[in-house]
């Protein structure tokens, strides 16, 4: 059983990673063009049975000021365990004002809204990157009425603010444009007071990526873009000595990545 709720204190700030959803992964169906042997191999190596590795939603939730702010909005009832989990830390849903989406996949924005279309954080304020909103609202009228993103959207659009170039858009919190494993899947970077967060979203979904940025999962919707996006974040973190949240790593998805020969490592905060 994977844990729950992560709790980090910077300054006047409080930072949370919130485990949406505890699933289990077969990492060789996720990655069917990664050489089978080295990659099922790498996942050993971690202590994992990659058959049954942890594919954790990890969701960050920032309260600094007057503001409370969430990376994404989970899997959506009725898996999803998000509002109950900030519920117990004293967060009720109404006093969430801004939600970041990071990009539109069923596990980012199935938390947006229930399947009667009622708002789950109703006093927020929403951001995306302007080609994944494009991108994305152009499916919507295709969709069955039930998929997550024509339940969701069309209730925000009067309420999203669209981002089309690297940013700090709200205080601390600066938009990386991160694209490959969406057409305009956005990254964060976080700093608030001593923390120095970058948070890499979707562009890893495994940590054995960080050694091998060339494998690419079945989700990545360009997998050379999303490689070459990979490579340079992992790169800036390395460099930049930073805290690193990934949001399909085991949770809580934070650590640090060091090098190694001519390879990059992940290591994680809690082992
Ligand atoms: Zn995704």
């Amino acid at each position: 059983m994977l844990g729950n709720v992560y709790r980090l204190q910077s300054g006047g700030t409080r930072l949370l990673i919130v485990c949406d959803a505890d699933q289990r992964r077969s990492i060789p169906d996720i990655f069917p063009s990664a050489p089978a042997d080295e990659l099922v191999a790498a996942i050993r190596a971690e202590g994992v049975d990659p058959l049954s590795a942890p594919f954790s939603q990890n969701i960050l939730c920032i309260q600094a000021g007057d503001n409370t702010i969430l990376v994404d909005t989970g899997l959506g009832a009725p898996a999803s365990h998000l509002p109950e989990h900030l519920r117990a830390e004293g967060i009720a849903p109404e006093s969430v004002n801004h939600v970041i989406i990071t990009h539109g996949h069923g596990d980012h924005v199935g938390g947006i809204a229930d399947a009667e279309g009622a708002l789950t954080f109703p006093n927020a304020r929403y951001y995306c990157w302007k080609s994944e909103w494009d991108y994305n609202m152009e499916q919507v009228p295709q969709l069955d009425a039930a998929h997550p993103l024509r339940r969701s959207l069309p209730r925000i659009e009067e309420r999203v603010r669209l981002l089309d170039a690297e940013s700090e858009f709200l205080p601390g919190i600066r938009a990386l444009a991160a694209p490959g494993h969406s057409i305009g899947h956005m990254a964060l970077r976080i700093t608030l007071g001593e923390l120095d967060l970058l948070h890499i979203v979707d562009a890893a979904h495994i940590p054995a990526q960080v050694a091998h940025p060339e494998w690419s999962p079945r989700f990545d919707y360009q997998p050379d873009q999303a490689a070459q996006t990979r490579t340079a974040l992992f790169r800036q973190a390395e460099v930049d000595d930073l805290l690193v949240l990934a949001y399909h790593f085991p949770w809580p998805g934070l650590g640090h990545v060091y090098r190694e020969g001519s390879a990059l490592r992940w290591q994680p905060l809690l082992d």
